[in-house]
């Protein structure tokens, strides 16, 4: 017999979108819609699929381990150091290298109810234990509650922010607030990977707190998470970075694996980093995309959460029934993990998010 730690037990394995080739496989539908990973519609800017292109013969090589070009494009573009960047395979993989490094020997996560999966997922793998911080009634969060909450045993809290699914953020200056009364033996992660579409509505950059921007707010242990795989549209390219101070990178570079990041990763992020260009536009998008969304669920009565990402959470009777029913129709959204009855949807071209409103309403209970 195979013997594995008793912990792992209790884990399911992650449920990821169902990806558009195997709906179409099953269902034998040719027009299939996917809102279901946030993903950005538009696809990723030209330049990027160019360089690609131009990249494909060095493929035999192993990549740069270091990301030369990438820390260095990314540390002139953030105004952080180059040392205080670490490179993951998907902002993911540093989740889990955070998780490897503070919650291995048994230590504990706090996070709120509702928060990203993967976060459960890490700390459980990793062997360490997590206790969920309670929403408020509205699905807001409230940080002082998480304050409240630290216990000696707590090793790092993790705030996805904007909160995927709920899309809720906490706003500036209750951050602040909370990140002035942390404690110092614990590490904050504020994962921002829809940080491109929450800037400008009030919610904090979680780099200031790295760069010193606020002099009243003393240096604190934070590693802050981004990634390329939502507004810049290279999530099948799996590339994101943390930044933190040089102290903090480096205990968590004795976990990364050499070779993490891919080649074309790294050529593409560079690419997709020059052109703002294609962010803004993507950004303008969703924000007309989001007004769509909620006119439309006002007009059939069904509640919804304002969203700060590129996706947003509403409530059905049965969410099980009604996403497998959408599936049919051939469009692909997600029961939201840890919310009975709610779907998330992501925010697509104008012709998906019609298309997902014609496809709601043919099921016939759209009307609560
Ligand atoms: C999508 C998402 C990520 C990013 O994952 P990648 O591994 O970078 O593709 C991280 N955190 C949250 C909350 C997300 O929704």
């Amino acid at each position: 017999m195979l013997k594995f730690p008793k912990y792992l037990d209790n884990i399911k394995p992650y449920l990821p979108g169902k990806p558009v080739e195997e709906l179409q496989r099953e269902l034998g539908l040719r027009e299939v819609v996917k809102l279901a990973s946030n993903e950005n519609p538009f696809g990723c800017s030209l330049f990027v699929k160019k360089a690609i292109e131009r990249s494909t013969t060095n493929i035999n090589r192993y990549p740069d381990g270091g990301a030369y070009y990438l820390r260095k494009s990314l540390s002139e573009f953030l105004a952080v150091e180059p040392e205080q960047i670490i490179f993951g395979n998907g902002s993911n993989e540093i989740i889990d290298m955070i998780a490897r490094v503070f919650l291995s020997d048994g230590r504990e996560a706090l996070f709120f109810e509702g928060s990203f999966v993967v976060y459960r997922l890490v700390s459980q793998i990793a062997g360490g234990k997590y206790r969920e911080v309670p929403l408020e009634c509205d699905f807001s969060r409230n940080l002082n509650r998480m304050l409240e909450e630290i216990s000696d045993e707590t090793s790092v809290i993790f705030i996805d922010n904007p909160c995927n699914p709920t899309g809720f953020a906490n706003k500036k200056e209750e951050f602040h607030d909370f990140v002035r009364k942390l404690p110092d033996n614990v590490l904050l992660v504020i994962d921002e990977a829809y940080f491109e579409y929450a800037k400008g509505h009030g919610v904090p950059d979680g780099i200031n707190y790295i760069r010193r921007i606020n002099p009243d707010i003393p240096e604190k242990n934070i590693i802050v998470l981004r990634t390329f795989s939502k507004a810049y549209g290279l999530a099948g390219l799996r590339i994101g970075y943390g930044i933190a101070k040089k102290e903090i990178i480096q205990i968590l570079e004795k976990v990364r694996q050499p070779f993490n990041t891919n080649y074309l990763a790294q050529i593409a992020a560079v690419e997709a980093l020059k052109d703002q260009d294609f962010v803004n536009f993507s950004v303008e998008e969703n924000e007309k995309g989001k007004e769509l969304f909620y006119e439309e669920f006002e007009k059939r009565k069904i509640f919804y959460l304002p969203t700060y990402g590129n996706f947003i959470m509403f409530q059905v009777e049965s969410s099980q029934q009604i996403y497998e029913e959408l599936l049919k129709k051939g469009v692909i959204v997600r029961p939201a993990f840890g919310f009975d009855n709610f779907l998330r949807v992501s925010i697509g071209r104008e012709e998906e998010n019609i298309k997902f409103f014609k496809a709601l309403d043919s099921l016939g209970y759209s009307c609560k």
